[in-house]
């Protein structure tokens, strides 16, 4: 126990299986339904066998979901003044001739 278990390229079934560390780089796209549904089932016999990833996509999903009670963020007035005014002169209003 303990121990994920280990693909050595003898099993004769077709389930695709990730190891932890591809289940960390996918847990975003999991927690958005983003992934195929083969790499969706992999995911989640993954989790069924894999106590530490089950506890890391808690802590992930309760991370995402307090970053979305927060205010969006705002700029200092100084710094969003001078980014509209090179803004501006990126993208003229009117270029007319
Ligand atoms: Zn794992």
């Amino acid at each position: 126990m303990g121990e994920p278990r280990r693909v050595d390229g003898s099993g004769g079934d077709a389930v695709l299986e990730v190891a932890c560390q591809e289940f960390v780089e996918l847990v975003t796209e999991h927690l958005e339904g983003a992934l195929p549904p083969a790499v969706e089932r992999a995911v989640v016999a993954h989790l069924a066998l894999c106590d530490p990833c089950v506890e890391y996509l808690a802590q992930v999903r309760a991370t995402t979901a307090a970053l979305a009670q927060l205010p969006p963020p705002t700029l200092p007035e100084p710094v969003r003044d001078q980014l509209l005014g090179l803004f501006g002169r990126l993208h003229p209003p009117s270029p007319g001739p």
